[in-house]
């Protein structure tokens, strides 16, 4: 008996350790938020989030999408943006939002998928517009959404529609946003049909790889969130004041797609840390305490 148990602790001990020194795993363990006041903690993609609630997961005008991963947590604004922008989906035709990740019960680096998502307040929506919202558990978990984009990466394909257009145009206008992340092609549309008199928003719509089946809403740190970190550079640095719909756009359909020819001269960039390799000393001190408590 003794040395079975001898041998169970042998083979439990290694992964123990690895659980321990992985804030991944130990953020990735919490089922539930902590119950502390809502906060976002540290930056989008090094950071953790206090006092978290979960998005429903069915409601009038939204269904969470993937049960099954337990990131329908975000801060009470985020909560309310998605529920807020559900509504004007409705104004514009849709049946409503499916909505894709947001964060883990307690925030923090994840296991698997995205580097960003640590603070409660990115959001990822469908580009598939629903066709019900009584889907299943089951459903959920194995409905795909759609790409708009062509394979090429250079345009819109005939999925993109004036209503998209419109929705991110309202998730772009809601002043609680930072900044909204699609494929340069969905961009490059937008630039081409917004009217010219009315193109400040687009500023907040940005250019990224991928994100040709979600966009990614990024709300801005809450007022009085004195650990949530600002991102820089701004969107107005970025655009240079403009509305982003400039030759850093081109760059995407071009060069960032057929690099032109060059020899290195620079040594190679160090390299930077894995998002599956935090420690909770990579984290902001208060991580510690929103793990802790209760
Ligand atoms: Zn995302």
């Amino acid at each position: 008996m003794r040395l079975i148990i001898l041998t169970l602790l042998l083979t439990v001990a290694p992964v123990l350790a690895t659980a321990q020194s992985l804030a991944n795993q130990m953020f990735g363990a919490h089922s539930m938020p902590s119950l502390q006041a809502p906060e976002a903690i540290g930056s989008y993609a090094n950071g953790c989030a206090a006092g978290l609630v979960r998005l429903p997961e069915t409601g009038p005008t939204w269904q969470a999408m993937r049960l099954s991963r337990n990131r329908n947590w975000g801060h009470p604004d985020a909560i309310s943006y998605v529920q807020d922008l559900s509504r004007k989906a409705v104004q514009i035709g849709w049946n409503g939002l499916y909505i894709g990740d947001i964060s883990q019960p307690r925030g923090g680096p994840m296991t698997s998928g995205h580097a960003s998502h640590q603070i409660g307040l990115d959001i990822d929506i469908w580009m598939l517009p629903p066709t019900r919202l009584n889907l299943s558990r089951n459903e959920r978990e194995n409905l795909s959404s759609i790409s708009v984009r062509t394979n090429d990466q250079r345009s819109v394909n005939s999925n993109w529609t004036p209503a998209h257009h419109e929705l991110l145009k309202q998730a772009a206008l809601d002043p609680r946003v930072d900044r909204i992340f699609v494929a340069a092609a969905v961009k490059l549309e937008m630039c081409k049909t917004a009217t010219r008199a009315d193109t400040a928003w687009l500023q907040k719509i940005r250019p990224a790889v991928g994100h040709n089946y979600h966009f990614h809403v990024r709300l801005s740190c809450p007022r009085g969130n004195r650990h949530c970190v600002t991102q820089t550079p701004t969107v107005a640095e970025l655009s240079k004041g403009g509305n982003g719909c400039d030759e850093t756009l081109e760059w995407w359909v071009t060069d960032f797609l057929n690099p032109p020819r060059r020899e290195r001269t620079e040594p190679p960039a160090p390299r930077t840390r894995h998002p599956r390799e935090f420690t909770m000393a990579d984290l902001p001190t208060q991580c510690q305490q929103v793990l802790a408590t209760q």
